[in-house]
């Protein structure tokens, strides 16, 4: 219906227009915020004002669900739940500052080095999280993942437009290099990948391998060398060596296991984005 029609009933119209405007939570709260104001003895600006601030505010929350839904990470986990004394030899100062996330602004990259179970991928999923609820468009993969989706595009000759794509996300995560070595174009592909970012935004890797053993995966030690210039040029390197997490909670648990326990030792997502609210909770 065009706009200034006058036909139908104002509310019928009102609904419209305010759809088309994408103004849902205002078409949502109008009437009941009406009677709240008259109630209240609120005048005609601040009944306005009410509504607008309730529209952005659930704007927001839409903009940080799609974030999340866009970074494609594998679990939702936030500091909340990560237990700073399982691993001593963390910097815990360093890690509560990058969840402030002004690394980010300043296009710096994180390294999060260390054995296995030691909650490189927690860490890194909550630095995710965080940069989704500050604003920033993340993407989460695995070493493993991005060289196939590179060489997949490349044969596909798409190669320009997914680089283009990782280039634009302002965290781009990496998580699990050093497990699966690369081939010798998949190295390339990634180099060019960290190459392109470099100063242009931030990405943040994860990896089971000390720097000297990165040759191991990557293949060439001229490669390997330009990759870490790149990369550690402005760095924040945690490091995160120590007991399995995973190990421990197992053994904990043959020592008294709760059915609670097994039912959580199931649980891929241990906690859950409430689609109403963006918080995060335990399901
Ligand atoms: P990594 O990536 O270093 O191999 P993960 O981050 O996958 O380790 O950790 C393995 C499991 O243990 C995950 O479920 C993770 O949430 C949990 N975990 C690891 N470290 C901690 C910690 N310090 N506090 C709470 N949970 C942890
Ligand atoms: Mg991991």
């Amino acid at each position: 219906m065009p706009a200034g029609t006058t036909s139908g009933t104002p509310q019928v119209l009102l609904a419209h227009h305010l759809r088309q405007l994408k103004l849902p939570t205002i078409l949502r709260e109008y009437d009941k915020v009406a009677r709240e104001c008259a109630g209240d003895g609120v005048d005609h600006p601040r009944y306005l004002l009410r509504l607008v601030e309730l529209e952005l505010i659930d704007r927001e929350r839409r903009m940080v669900e799609r974030r999340i839904r866009a970074a494609r990470f594998p679990a939702i986990k936030s500091l909340d739940t990560f237990d700073f004394t399982a691993i001593p030899s963390l910097n815990k100062m360093l890690l509560l500052e990058l969840v402030r996330c002004e690394f980010i602004l300043r296009r710096e990259n994180v390294i999060a080095l260390g054995n296995s179970g030691t909650g490189k991928t927690h860490a890194a999923l909550a630095l995710g999280l965080a940069a989704c609820q500050k604003g920033f468009s993340v993407a989460f993969t695995t070493a493993t993942a991005l060289v196939h989706q590179l060489m997949e595009a490349r044969d596909e000759r798409r190669l320009l437009k997914l680089q283009r794509d990782l280039q634009a996300v302002k965290l781009l995560i990496v998580d699990e290099l050093g497990y699966v070595p690369l081939s010798p174009t998949g190295a390339e592909l990634l180099f060019e990948v960290f190459s392109q970012r470099y100063e242009r935004g931030s990405t943040l890797v994860t990896s089971n391998l000390p720097f000297e053993d990165w040759t191991s995966v990557l293949g060439s030690e001229r490669l390997t060398g330009a990759l870490l210039d790149r990369l550690t040029h402005h760095v924040h390197i945690l490091t995160m060596n120590g007991d399995s997490y995973r190990l421990k909670q197992s053994a904990a648990r043959r020592r008294s296991p709760t059915a609670a326990d097994r039912a959580e030792q199931n649980q891929v997502i241990t906690e859950t984005v409430d689609p109403e609210t963006g918080e995060i909770g335990k399901p």
